[in-house]
């Protein structure tokens, strides 16, 4: 009898694809084997519910999921959705198995396996699994409370993985052939050792010591939790990627507390200072919300204002909508027209294409650091800088994994470009 066959499908964040990869480990190590959806014995839909659109494609997934089940195959959730909406998706969907709660794979994986009669194959190594860049979730959850976001909700509280399992998963993820390790959290600067070993800067600083790795990144950022260390260990490592995720979410203290986020206006733009005093050419990454409740023209153009002076190299932005279960969804009422919040939108979208245009053509004609992630569709191999930019090699194959110093000679608004320099 054939060994029985997994497929989870992702959505969401990095920290979900994480999550996904963990499930997957698990899955192998207990001997199924991976395949596509269509011919998987067990689906697993690992979900996010920060946007409707993200909640709607999981519906519609399951959806189409109806014809795909059969008394032998099992489908189960896991991911945001699963403390948000559980009970109503049973219900909604009577062929939905198992709804999984982030992090309880083992427990899923025993109870599959005590509910299976098939035979079970050899448990398979995950090697060959691995890419260059390996992400690791060192924080679930988060502590905070912004008034729009259903992370605390859905998440929980933050929950620290301990640094000696970090170095462990580091250390086994460049054994099969990481060369990067990405840190991830919801809001990874709060991470501290439960041991007692220290915050994120002990943590990078003992990550970037693993034999083998090339380069450390880690994402998202708080301004309220970012400590000044973490940028002296940044600007004074040669593996840590000199990038910050650091949202602002909006230009405009009034607004900053009505979202409770907990700094103002100034203290963004002083850890910005900090940064890139330290760091002249780090790469800044930014959310922002426009057309929360309450964004008057002059806060909204607080926000325009902050964005031409900062010059991020690139801003998330989003459209305010009222998600049920946050605080600001359920007790603001959401004033800003639609048309208004969309116009709003597409002026700072203008703004931030030219900033972005204008950030990238700064790197033509200087030589930048890249590690080399794979071949485009072109053929070309590619990577990213320390900066996180993307940049093309021209006119020679790079083996995934090497460090080469390119000299870049174009710049677009994705990609930077150039050849080996000598
Ligand atoms: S810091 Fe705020 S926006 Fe980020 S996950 Fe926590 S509650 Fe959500």
């Amino acid at each position: 009898m054939s060994a029985r066959t997994f497929h989870v499908w992702t959505i969401g964040c990095q920290m979900n694809q994480a999550d996904s990869e963990s499930l997957a480990r698990r899955l192998l190590a207990a001997g199924y084997r991976e395949t596509d959806l269509e011919h998987a014995d067990v689906a697993i839909l690992n979900t996010c519910v920060v946007r409707q659109a993200s909640e709607d494609k999981v519906a519609s997934k399951l959806h189409e999921l109806a014809g795909w089940k059969t008394p032998d195959r099992t489908l189960a959730v896991t991911g945001c959705i699963v403390a948000k909406e559980g009970e109503r998706l049973r219900r909604r969907f009577p062929h939905l198995d198992a709804l999984i709660p982030i992090g309880r794979y083992d427990e899923f994986v025993q109870e599959l396996a005590a509910r299976s009669d098939y035979a079970l194959g050899e448990p398979l190594p995950a090697v060959g699994r691995t890419g260059v860049s390996h992400y690791v979730n060192v924080v679930q959850g988060c502590d905070h409370n912004c008034t729009f976001c259903i992370v605390p909700k859905v998440r929980g509280r933050e929950v620290h993985k301990p640094l000696e399992q970090v170095l462990e998963e580091c250390r086994r993820a460049v054994a099969e052939g990481a060369r990067e390790v990405v840190l991830l959290g919801q809001n990874v600067d709060d991470y501290r050792d439960p041991g007692g070993a220290g915050g994120l800067a002990a943590l990078v600083r003992a990550v970037e010591r693993v034999e083998g790795l090339r380069r450390v990144r880690f994402m998202t950022s708080h301004p309220q939790d970012l400590e000044d260390e973490l940028l002296e260990v940044m600007a004074g490592s040669d593996v840590v990627a000199h990038e910050l995720q650091l949202p602002v979410q909006s230009g405009d203290d009034r607004i900053l507390k009505r979202m409770a986020r907990g700094y103002q206006v100034r203290h963004y733009r002083a850890i910005v200072e900090r940064a890139r005093r330290l760091m002249p050419d780090l790469g800044l990454a930014t959310d922002v919300i426009v057309g929360f409740p309450g964004e008057t023209e002059e806060a909204f153009q607080n926000t325009r204002r902050l964005m031409e002076e900062i010059e991020f190299d690139v801003v998330h932005l989003a459209q305010y909508s009222p998600r049920p279960g946050t605080f600001a969804g359920e007790r603001m009422p959401d004033d800003v027209p639609a048309e208004e919040k969309r116009r709003r939108l597409n002026e700072l979208l203008e703004l931030q294409r030219g900033i972005a245009a204008r950030r990238m053509q700064r790197w033509v004609g200087r030589k930048v650091e890249v590690l080399v992630e794979g071949t485009d569709g072109l053929g070309r191999s590619f990577g990213r800088n320390r900066q996180g930019k993307r940049v093309v090699v021209k006119g020679a194959r790079v083996a995934p994994g090497e460090l080469v110093t390119v000299l870049v000679s174009e710049a677009s608004a994705g990609q930077l470009g150039g050849r080996l320099a000598a």
